[in-house]
Formats: C-alpha cells, structure tokens, sequence
C-alpha cells in the first residue's frame, strides 16, 4: 500500500495532472466528498486529504508515505524524516517580509515582526543579525502593521495585490516558493520500487 498525503483546493487541482502522469487518478472529487481518504483507480495507493501544514507531518511519521507540500510549509516544518525528491514548480509564490506603504516609527525598541511562519522568521532576521520580538498569528497578517500589532509581518505572496489592498508593500525577498513532493526517509528504503517509478513518472512530467 501507498499513501499520498495532499492537501484540497489549488495543490490538489495541480498536483491532479502530475498524478495521472504516474497513471494514478483519485476516485472521489474531495472538493464534493467528506472522505479524508480517497480511493484511487489502483487498489494499492490512497489518497490522504489533510491540512497543507500537516503534510509534512503525516509524511515524516510515516503515516503517509509521499505528500506535496509548498516550501514555505516545508521550511516551517523543518523537513526531518523526509526526502524532498522533485520541485513540482506548480503554485509558485515568494516568501517575503512586508510592511507599511508609508512606515510609521518603530511599536517598540526591537522590530516587531507577525507571522504564521515564526521558524522561518526566526532564522531569516537571526541570518541578518537582527534582534526581533516575534509573534505568532494564524491568519490575516496584513492586518498587523496596520493596526499597530508589528512593525513587519513575513507572508507569502503572490501578486501582491493583497498588500496593495491592504496599504501594504513588499519589503525583503526571503525565499522562491513552490510545490515539492516529500517521502518518507524510511517508506523509501521499504518500497523503493514502488516509490521510486511515482518519482520518475512524475518528474518526466513536471519537466
Ligand atoms: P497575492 O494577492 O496574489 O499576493 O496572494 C494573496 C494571498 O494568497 C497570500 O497572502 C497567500 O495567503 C495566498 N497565496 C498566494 N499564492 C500562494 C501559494 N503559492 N501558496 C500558498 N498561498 C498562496
């Protein structure tokens, strides 16, 4: 048996053709099913439909065996017990630090910085040398530097039309950010075959 961890909306719609390359196609829709594990047209691979943040998870305990994952998850989670085998290059973005349109002075003496990425931040600001007061949020983070929370926030963009929005800009290029494909470090010494022509077929895909 095979287990791939994904999650649903924009990675599981393009991850779909990088699957089919590998001649696996899900059963159920899980944008129309509440099934947290979906069937595929081969009896021995399932399909887990998780939090993005949690692939890594599930891949590094082994409770699944491959997952995709964007980078920035990746780089928050660390990445022990799990080979990173292929960049998918699908839901591509930047990590980047960003802040007020027209800065206002300093919250407090040290930089204030909110996120949901705090790992990430933690090393990027520590890589500059810089001391910051980080705090962790879940969601929303524009909302930070507007209201007064920080003085920076680190998110993933895209566009940048959610800052704009927001009267907010870019301000420091953190990391290029894409879909990978993980395995379990173990899973892939036990069923090196199996696991091995999924990478193959979808890496011929991807490139
Ligand atoms: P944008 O306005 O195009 O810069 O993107 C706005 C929001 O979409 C970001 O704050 C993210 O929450 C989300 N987003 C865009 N691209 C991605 C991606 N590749 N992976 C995860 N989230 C993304």
């Amino acid at each position: 048996m095979i287990t791939i961890a994904l999650s649903k909306g924009r990675i599981f719609k393009e991850t779909l053709p990088l699957l089919a390359a590998a001649d696996i196609v899900p059963a159920d829709d899980p944008e129309n099913s509440r099934k947290l594990i979906l069937d595929t047209n081969k009896s021995d691979i399932k399909l887990l439909i998780i939090r993005a943040t949690d692939v890594p998870t599930y891949v590094q305990f082994g409770a699944a065996d491959l997952g995709v994952a964007g980078k920035d998850v990746l780089m928050e989670h660390g990445g022990g017990g799990l080979y990173e085998p292929l960049d998918l290059k699908i839901a591509k973005c930047k990590l980047m630090t960003a802040g007020l349109v027209e800065p206002r002075p300093r919250i407090s003496s040290r930089l204030r910085v909110a996120t949901k990425f705090t790992n990430v931040a933690r090393r990027y600001f520590e890589s500059r040398g810089e001391q910051i007061e980080l705090i962790k949020l879940y969601g929303s983070m524009e909302l930070g530097p507007i209201v007064g929370l920080s003085d920076l926030i680190v998110d993933v963009v895209d566009t940048g039309n959610t800052l704009k929005a927001n009267g907010l800009k870019p301000v420091d290029h953190i990391a290029d950010i894409s879909s990978r494909l993980v395995v379990n470090k173990a899973a892939m010494k036990m069923k090196y075959e199996q696991i091995s022509a999924i990478i193959d077929q979808i890496g011929s895909a991807v490139s």
